[in-house]
């Protein structure tokens, strides 16, 4: 066969020996590196039994926060959606009606809190805004749904459980988090 480039190079088959003919060196050697996989650290976890800890910054699902009382915080001062950059937040705001105390702390609430966790980046800056710790992001994630409209969050999904009528639920939603605003009022 003519070669069409004087790089061709001949290649010599080197006869098997007896021992690689019979395949053992290389089912032993592949058993051995099997067997030494044994013996170490998984790198896999058994989710959903099992779940890898959170990283101390990381920032999950919305949390909007009541106070010991198990009243609302939220005041609908606008700050957070101010402060949002992917415009993830709306609102409106309501005035608290006499006997409604101990539903609302603050003389102004949030009738309607929405946010929509498609445009959201989970950057925090919502909870960096919030002067009356009303909002935090915590340790769980958004879960998936089939449906656009699925994934803007009211109320009813954000609001944290009572305090006061449930406090273990209440502890679990609430997780890790501290109240870190300087503000004394909302402490
Ligand atoms: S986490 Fe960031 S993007 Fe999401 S709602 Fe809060 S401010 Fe907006
Ligand atoms: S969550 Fe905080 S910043 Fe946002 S409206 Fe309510 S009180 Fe204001």
């Amino acid at each position: 066969m003519q070669a069409l480039t004087n790089r061709v190079k001949v290649v010599e088959r080197k006869p098997m020996t007896f021992m690689e003919r019979t395949y053992l060196p290389g089912i032993f050697k592949g058993m051995m590196i099997t067997f030494g996989h044994m013996f170490k650290k998984k790198p896999t976890v058994n989710y959903p039994e099992k779940t890898r800890p959170f990283s101390a910054v990381f920032r999950g699902l919305h949390v909007l926060n009541r106070d010991e009382e198990g009243r609302e915080r939220c005041t609908a001062c606008g700050l957070c959606a101010v402060a949002c950059p992917a415009e993830a937040i709306t609102m409106e705001a309501a005035e608290r009606l006499p006997g409604e105390e101990k539903l609302y702390r603050e003389e102004k609430y949030a009738v309607k809190y929405e946010i929509n966790m498609l445009r959201c980046i989970f950057c925090g800056l919502c909870e960096e805004a919030c002067p009356k710790d009303a909002i935090y992001l915590s340790e769980t994630f958004a879960p998936s749904n089939f449906t656009r409209k699925g994934f803007i969050y009211g109320k009813e999904e954000l609001l944290i459980p009572d305090p006061v009528m449930e406090p273990e639920a209440y502890a679990k939603a609430r997780g890790e988090h501290v109240v870190k605003t300087s503000d004394p009022a909302a402490k």
